[in-house]
């Protein structure tokens, strides 16, 4: 499985990847991204790629 996660200081609350997950596991609370269900993460990096300010990282466990 992949552990997506996103640093609250770097998160401008874009909402980019919200838009992009094919997973639909990432919302927008209080103006930064958070993850909704990791089990359910695909690993496929969109998150990663379309995030402008390098929030986001993401690790095979
Ligand atoms: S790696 Fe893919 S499936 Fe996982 S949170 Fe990012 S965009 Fe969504
Ligand atoms: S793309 Fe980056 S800056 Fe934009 S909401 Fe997602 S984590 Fe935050």
């Amino acid at each position: 499985m992949f552990l997506v996660q996103i640093d609250e200081e770097k998160c401008e609350g874009c909402g980019e990847c919200v838009e992009a997950c094919p997973a639909s596991i990432l919302e927008l609370v209080d103006g930064k991204a958070t993850v909704t269900d990791a089990t359910e993460c695909l690993g496929c990096e969109t998150c990663v790629t379309v995030c402008t300010t390098g929030a986001v990282t993401l690790q095979e466990m």
